[in-house]
């Protein structure tokens, strides 16, 4: 299956477009991903385009047939781009937050979850747990459009380990690489944060 080759994603934490191969972006997003999300762009014709759904199959960044311009070079032709997906090879991302002199915060970010699929999972959690410290929070966090980011704690970890519904984990990794610095040590505490 042919995909287009000049596809940008909107970045929500750089607040620009970002080349992305359909490879990449099929680690970010298991399931397809219409052209009406307007998450990807073809940059030869500045349409949005969409990111073909697929197990086994390849997946591919396409154009959809009811959109208005269709001169896009990049209709007919394109490398092919093939892969098989699983949510459990790729880590999460890790960002500090609230840099003092002396202090700092981490924050995980949890990939978007399609919102057909949030709504089926009412009052459900998501426990994050760490070398020394559990968190939980509501599945009612998790966007639909973007990555986020939930507070981990100040203490770094070697691993951050995800337990939620079976549904939710078919996107997520069970375990995320964290950092391995030393910043002290704690008894295991737990946080609420719903
Ligand atoms: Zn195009």
């Amino acid at each position: 299956m042919a995909s287009l080759t000049h596809v940008y994603m909107w970045s929500p934490i750089d607040h620009c477009w970002k080349p992305i191969t359909a490879e990449e972006a099929s680690k970010l997003f298991p399931t397809k991903v219409s052209a009406n999300s307007a998450l990807f762009m073809c940059s030869c014709c500045k349409q949005f385009v969409t990111l073909t759904n697929g197990k086994i199959q390849a997946r591919a960044f396409k154009h959809s047939r009811g959109e208005a311009d269709k001169s896009c070079p990049e209709r007919q032709e394109g490398a092919n781009y093939y892969y098989v997906y699983k949510a459990s090879q790729y880590d999460l991302p890790l960002r500090i937050r609230n840099i003092t002199s002396n202090d700092f915060s981490l924050e995980l970010g949890l990939i978007r979850i399609p919102q057909d699929i949030l709504d089926e999972q009412n009052n459900k959690k998501i426990i994050i747990s760490t070398d020394s410290e559990q968190f939980i929070y509501s599945i009612e966090r998790i966007r639909n459009d973007a990555v986020t980011y939930l507070p981990v704690g100040g203490n770094p970890s070697v691993e951050y380990r995800l337990n939620t519904t079976g549904k939710l984990m078919s996107f997520w990794p069970e375990t995320s690489k964290g950092v391995s610095f030393y910043v002290g040590r704690t008894k295991r505490k737990r946080y609420d944060l719903y």
